[in-house]
């Protein structure tokens, strides 16, 4: 039975997208501009083409401007690398996001290192991720950027405690441990190379797990009352072996959600978790990079 409070980051991310538009609002009233965002995909990919489409809706919907560039999948990496400079000298646009994965042709690190840093609404450039580092401003990936905002809004100051990151991505795991140490937290950092797991994560008071494998998180690796963030998204069979059969999925994280909400305090579920804070913090990063380019504080973004 579960006992742990859900961390319901589907409201959560209502409550961001509100603040961004309102902020978007006031700056089209004060300064008559508003953030714009350029979205570049490269080929066909059907789960990259309903990203992108969500990502466009959600752009305009917030009030900035969005502009989708679908390149085909033969795109030389020269004439992407000219788009990217092309937007890069483009005043009307604040952020760019070259969705990924690119075709293999294109070599994805020479082209998310040609984008200007201060449009890097991904943060994925080491710019970006040594500006993370010293503690400078910056823009900080978007799925990390969320996660902190949803612990601080469950548990306020997150001085002193532990946490634990499962995973050491340049994505996920290093900016979310980066977050946490910047919140004053003791952060310990894990991956697959990593002794006695389990037993390292029952020492925490934060448990964010970002591994990519369904629910490798068990319950007797949670202290009770802790505080579980599961990033993973991964797809497995239907519990209906009929369904199953068929090929139909299901989505899970990487914690065994039932059983780990029966011991945390609090916990996300997997899907409307982490997930759609995502999408989110792309709008709040378009929205601070714009504020910057004009040499102007943003307005403050919490939960
Ligand atoms: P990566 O595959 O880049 O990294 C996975 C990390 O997990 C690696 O550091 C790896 O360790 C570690 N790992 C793998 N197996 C184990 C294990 N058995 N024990 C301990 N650590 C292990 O994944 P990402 O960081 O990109 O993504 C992680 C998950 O988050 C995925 O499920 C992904 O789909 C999801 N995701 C969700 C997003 C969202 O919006 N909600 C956004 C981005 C990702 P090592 O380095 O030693 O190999």
């Amino acid at each position: 039975m579960s006992t742990a409070r859900l961390i319901d980051g589907k409201a959560a991310s209502q409550t961001l997208v509100a603040r961004v538009t309102e902020a978007v609002g006031r700056m089209k009233a004060a300064h008559d501009r508003v953030p714009g965002l350029a979205v570049v995909i490269v080929g066909e990919d059907p789960a990259s083409q309903i990203y992108v489409r969500s990502k466009g809706e959600r752009t305009r919907e917030a009030g900035m401007r969005s502009d989708t560039h679908r390149l085909d999948a033969a795109t030389s990496q020269a004439d992407l690398l000219a788009l990217v400079d092309q937007l890069n000298n483009d005043p009307g646009i604040h952020g760019i996001l070259v969705q990924l994965p690119l075709p293999d042709q294109i070599d994805a690190n020479a082209v998310l290192s040609a984008i200007d840093p201060d449009k890097d609404v991904d943060g994925f450039h080491v710019v970006n991720a040594g500006r993370l580092a010293v503690g400078l401003p910056g823009l900080v990936p978007c799925t990390p950027l969320g996660c902190i905002m949803l612990l601080k809004a469950e548990l306020g100051d997150l001085t002193g405690l532990n946490a634990v990151v499962v995973g050491r991505s340049n994505i996920v795991g290093k900016p979310m441990a980066q977050l946490l140490l910047a919140e004053s937290c003791t952060v310990t950092i894990a991956h697959s190379r990593t002794r006695d797991l389990p037993a390292l994560c029952r020492a925490a008071d934060i448990v964010v797990a970002a591994v990519g494998r369904p629910e490798m998180v068990r319950s007797d690796w949670i202290k009770p009352g802790a505080t579980v963030i599961d990033v993973g998204i991964n797809r497995v069979p239907s519990r209906d072996p009929v369904k199953a059969a068929e090929g139909k999925t299901r989505v899970v994280g990487d914690v065994a959600f039932e059983e780990a909400a029966a011991v945390a305090g609090a916990i996300t579920p997997v899907p409307g978790g982490v997930g759609p804070m995502t999408i989110a913090c792309l709008l709040a990063n378009t929205y601070t990079a714009c504020c910057r380019s004009m040499g102007i504080e943003p307005d403050a973004l919490t939960l």
